[in-house]
């Protein structure tokens, strides 16, 4: 502020302007504009420690391919309403884990859980974290102290992260707009091993790459989120890193240097990068998916008004009642370790009478920013629900996945007939007694349904009818 000197005739023009805005500001509480934050901070585990993600690890991990980061993203509207995006290179949150953490993020900054998305990307090489799939990986007592103290470490971290992306809010302004690659293979319906062979893939799969572009007052990237559906299994080695996910926000911030990237899985937990298994090939599809929001980036988007509207439940998805002893003994004697351990541990409590969970609180969370509607739903979705959630809303819409709980895998009815690894075997893996029930996908979508009615989304004219809803 020092030498500057305002000549007399300015200076009055100055004070008007002031005073005008005050009145302004003093009438409507408006600053007519968004506002956002953003914070990173580096997550690689410091001591080796078990990747999460694959029963068929061997040994614990303890070299970096590269970084590991959360990311933050805070945003707040002309009217003051917050909420903020984190996006962590981790499987994802556990339950306990997560609850921890928002349950602080309320107390220190009186956020609420429709106001915070918690999600990770899905990255199989990440470390495993509190009570997460623990009967999956041969644990032994030495690995929990060090899970659980990287662990403990990883919520201060986050919490203190969400405090400086708060606290560190300019005005900016925000757009939004779907982008398209296609490197994700339905894999229940195509062969991995006889893909080279196939001049056709079957579907089906959502190819969209959803992107939000946040740009400040000097015209620079501030941020991008940009999320893509497609699992990050690229990499099974025993190096420390994102995936491709990592990848394509290495690259997009090489590209856009002093951006912070964020990537949020969508639902695309029956999809897989293919083929896969290389260091090049996690780095091609980081780049194409990253080549994909460039150009999104580049072409003209919708911006978004500066308002948002947010909604969150948990529901309680039925599961059915679990298999009868002499199924769990047959499941007992599976070649699958995890198998056989989450038999033995189902025998067990049966044997001693203990009861079984009949139902799960479900995470499901809808934003409205300006006119862009955005989905999280918690665990492993399927892709059948992005494609029923866009014939109901439109393909506007951004359907993220694996947000907020990590659950377990969420089938679609068809899958959940079909059974296979995402419809049966996967429960087992997440530690539930049984399968889910079969009504699980229409009560999930009148659920984003009713949420999104409450955060303001006009409801399509023919919803009542859509054959979706029954
Ligand atoms: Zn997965």
């Amino acid at each position: 502020m020092k030498n500057i000197i305002v000549k007399p005739a300015l200076s009055v023009f100055f004070i008007l302007i002031v005073f005008s805005a005050n009145a302004q500001l003093d009438s409507t509480h408006l600053s007519l504009e968004w506002k956002a934050g953003v914070a990173r901070v580096l997550i690689t585990p410091e001591q080796s420690m078990w990747a999460a993600g694959y029963a068929a690890r061997d040994h614990h991990t303890d070299s970096i391919l590269h970084d590991l980061w959360v990311k933050a993203l805070a945003i707040e509207d002309a009217e003051g309403s917050k909420a903020l995006m984190i996006s962590a290179d981790l499987l994802g949150f556990p339950k306990a884990l997560s609850d921890g953490i928002r349950d602080r993020l309320e107390k220190e900054y009186e956020l609420s859980r429709a106001q915070i998305i918690l999600s990770g990307t899905h990255t199989h090489s990440g470390p495993v974290l509190v009570d997460a799939l623990y009967d999956i990986y041969p644990l032994n007592a030495q690995d929990i102290p060090i899970i659980e103290q990287y662990s403990g470490k990883l919520a201060d971290q986050i919490v203190a992260l969400a405090g400086e992306a708060l606290s560190s809010m300019v005005p900016v302004q925000i757009y939004a707009q779907n982008g398209v690659t296609r490197f994700q293979v339905n894999r229940r319906n195509n062969d991995a091993s006889t893909l080279h062979a196939q001049s056709e893939l079957k579907g089906p799969s959502d190819h969209a790459v959803p992107v939000i572009k946040v740009i400040d007052k000097e015209g620079n990237l501030m941020a991008v989120t940009f999320g893509y559906a497609c699992h990050p299994t690229v990499l099974d080695q025993y190096e420390w890193s994102g995936d491709y996910p990592g990848f394509s926000m290495i690259e997009l911030e090489r590209l856009y240097p002093g951006t912070t990237a964020l990537f949020f899985s969508g639902a695309g937990a029956d999809q897989n990068p293919l083929p896969r298994r290389s260091t090049g090939l996690a780095k091609q599809y980081g780049k194409e998916l990253a080549a994909a929001v460039e150009r999104v980036l580049e072409e003209d988007m919708r911006e978004l008004s500066p308002t948002l509207a947010v909604s969150y439940s948990e529901i309680e998805l039925p599961l059915n009642p679990p298999p009868s002893l002499n199924e769990l003994h047959e499941y007992a004697e599976a070649p699958e370790d995890y198998v056989r351990r989450w038999a033995e541990k189902m025998i067990y409590k049966m044997e001693k009478e203990e009861s079984f969970i009949t139902s799960y609180p479900y995470p499901l969370q809808v934003w409205h920013m300006g006119d862009q509607m955005l989905v999280n739903m918690g665990g492993e979705v399927v892709v059948e629900y992005a494609i029923n959630l866009k014939q109901i809303f439109g393909q506007d819409i951004f359907v993220f996945a694996y947000s907020n709980d990590e659950v377990a895998y969420i089938p679609s009815v068809t899958i959940i007939e079909e059974g296979g690894y995402e419809g049966l075997i996967s429960q087992m893996v997440y530690g539930l007694p049984s399968t889910w029930k079969a009504d699980i996908e229409s009560m999930i979508i009148q659920e984003i349904v009713r949420l999104a009615e409450q955060a303001g989304i006009p409801q399509p004219a023919d919803l009542i009818e859509s054959s979706l809803l029954k």
